[in-house]
């Protein structure tokens, strides 16, 4: 994290906010089928934190399974990608970046997915690249 400043966020409709204390222990960018596919964008940019370091200020996430052990998050209203939790890790919830207030304030640290990443989208970061998941 860049700064010391108060991560906030929240949907694109503003019927979720959120508040974050402290920073983020990691970052990534992820570009599998599935985070392209619920966001309908080309990747997905992450940031994981402590389950205890989100505070839900306004709204819930409505959760959808996209797989056995994954669970989405998504505004019902505007369908804003908002979270993602792995059942397998309980103590963790992870949040887009995109959805901060500024994104700027969270830089990614690596690359996951990237046997999905397009062709045409030239990445120039000096960020570890991983094919599939991190192991
Ligand atoms: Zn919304
Ligand atoms: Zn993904």
């Amino acid at each position: 994290m860049k700064t010391n400043e108060i991560l906030l966020g929240g949907c694109l409709c503003g019927a979720i906010r959120y508040q974050i204390d402290g920073a983020p222990f990691d970052a990534d960018y992820c570009h599998c089928r599935q985070c392209q596919l619920s966001s309908g964008a080309v990747m997905m940019v992450w940031m994981d934190f402590k389950h205890q370091q989100v505070n839900w200020l306004k709204g819930n996430v409505t959760e959808f399974a996209s797989s056995e052990k994954i669970r989405r998050g998504f505004c019902q209203q505007c369908g804003c990608s908002v979270s993602y939790r792995h059942m397998d890790h309980p103590d963790y919830l992870t949040l887009s970046i995109a959805t901060l207030d500024n994104p700027n304030l969270v830089t990614p640290n690596y690359h996951i997915f990237t046997d999905n990443q397009v062709t045409w989208l030239a990445l120039e970061d000096k960020c570890s690249r991983y094919p599939q998941a991190r192991l």
